[in-house]
């Protein structure tokens, strides 16, 4: 395969290589470019991605949007005319003790922040709190990354009020949330299907393995599933995968690229199906329940199913709890599951079927965690452009992907237009 100069091409089918193909695809300028998406996997999305199981479809990766966080989420959705339905765990039930004050608590040491803007989260608490009430408080809001050293009390508010289990505790309780009918792959997929209808080229089961970015005349080398190389020496190279497969890339990143330095956490969602849905004697259909054990957070989806979602240190817990066999594994999700909910473990039922997923890098961002990081990086020689939900303000959330595949398609086509200025500047110098 050889690629021209008037090609343009992108690593990663996930949201923002998509939107970003399709944002070129669409524009006046790339009209007669060449768009080409290569993929290491067989599908796109990424890490929205989508499985049916017992007949329901669950979502793997991302699983929810608010209307009032995620704009472009919610512009998509309607202009793909997704189906959709609410997510309507921002209900707590089986409240610990302290779930009663926490509101109160947290609204108190709000005001605080700003003295504390390079402590962690977990030491700005125990300064008020007191160790014990501090790791209590972390464990009664479900999210793991908040004893994290690099989680300031600015971040963490902003994890509080961003999230809907736990969205209660703060003065953002009225944000409503959805997920899509059909599961979150559905978004990439529609976007998909658009980008080929506009001529957007896509190879599967390529993976990118080698980036030589430290020279004037860049190239990148994938390899396909047949073991065949392609080489891209030509044209304007995008990657729209996260920091840490930029870093596995061995090409200067971050220093090379990028003043900021990144991280992730792992994540892991467990889905169970039961013959029937006993959840709802207890009155627990459409209710989280945040669990003091290493469940973490519990939901009861309608009639449907029950799924658990973890991250940090419990992400890795389940993960080992699997790698322990699927008996050892199931037995250790019942016992925890009757803690939860203070039950008898011989009060609940074996599930008749169950899936899950460990994500070793579900969530990237800048450990900084700037407003001000550049919207896309380029590499300092070779001007390659790197882009990801974690350089944006929405990083960890679909929203920043959608963002991060617009800011690469904009720098992009303003290359572009600077390049067809030149072009006609040299051309009026040629016939004077
Ligand atoms: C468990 C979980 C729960 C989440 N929950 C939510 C949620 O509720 N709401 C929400 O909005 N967001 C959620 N997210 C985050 C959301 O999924 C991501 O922010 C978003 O999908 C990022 O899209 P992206 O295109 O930037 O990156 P990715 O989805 O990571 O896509 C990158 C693509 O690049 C490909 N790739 C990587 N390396 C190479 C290589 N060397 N060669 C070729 N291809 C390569 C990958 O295979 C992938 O397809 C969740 C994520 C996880 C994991």
């Amino acid at each position: 395969m050889t690629v021209r100069e008037n090609t343009i091409s992108i690593i990663g089918a996930g949201i923002s290589g998509i939107i970003c193909a399709l944002t070129l695809a669409k524009s006046n300028e790339c009209k007669k470019k060449t768009i080409r998406v290569y993929e290491h996997k067989n599908r796109v999305g990424g890490r929205a991605h989508a499985i049916k199981v017992n007949d329901h479809y669950v979502d793997l990766g991302a699983g929810r949007f608010s209307s009032g966080l995620h704009h472009n989420v919610k512009e998509q959705v309607k202009l793909l005319n997704l189906a959709y339905e609410k997510f309507p765990f921002t209900q707590l039930k089986r409240p610990q003790a302290l779930h009663k004050s926490l509101k109160s608590i947290l609204k108190n040491l709000k005001p605080l922040c700003d003295e504390h803007a390079h402590d962690s989260f977990e030491e700005f608490l125990t300064i008020y709190v007191g160790r014990n009430q501090a790791r209590e408080m972390i464990n009664a809001l479900g999210y793991d990354s908040l004893s994290l050293p690099n989680i300031t009390p600015h971040i963490a508010f902003d994890i509080i009020e961003k999230h809907p289990e736990i969205q209660g505790f703060s003065d953002n309780a009225g944000y409503e949330w959805f997920n899509l009918k059909e599961g979150f792959s559905a978004l990439p997929e529609r976007l998909y299907e658009q980008a080929l209808a506009h001529g957007v080229e896509f190879y599967f089961g390529h993976e990118l393995i080698e980036i030589e970015a430290d020279s004037s005349t860049p190239s990148l080398k994938l390899l396909n599933d047949n073991q065949q190389e392609v080489v891209i020496d030509e044209g304007e190279m995008i990657l729209t995968f996260p920091p840490t497969a930029m870093k596995k890339l061995n090409c200067g990143f971050p220093q090379d690229w990028s003043n900021y330095t990144y991280g992730s956490i792992p994540l892991f969602k467990g889905f169970l199906f039961y013959d029937t849905p006993w959840w709802q004697e207890m009155d627990l259909a459409d209710h989280v329940v945040i669990a003091n054990n290493p469940i973490r957070k519990l939901y009861f989806k309608d009639n449907r199913y029950v799924f658990f979602y973890t991250d940090s240190d419990y992400a890795n817990f389940w993960r080992d709890a699997t790698l322990k066999g699927e008996a050892h594994y199931l037995k250790t999700v019942k016992e925890l599951m009757a803690d939860a909910l203070k039950c008898h473990v011989s009060q609940l039922p074996d599930p008749i079927t169950h899936t899950y997923k460990h994500w070793v890098h579900g969530v990237e961002f800048s450990q900084e965690s700037s407003p001000n990081h550049p919207k896309t990086l380029e590499h300092k020689k070779s001007h390659i452009i790197s882009t990801s939900d974690a350089y944006t303000p929405h990083c960890g959330w679909m929203e920043g992907g959608i963002i991060a595949g617009t800011n690469a398609a904009k720098t992009v086509l303003e290359r572009v237009r600077q390049r067809q200025v030149l072009n006609q500047k040299d051309y009026e110098l040629a016939h004077v």
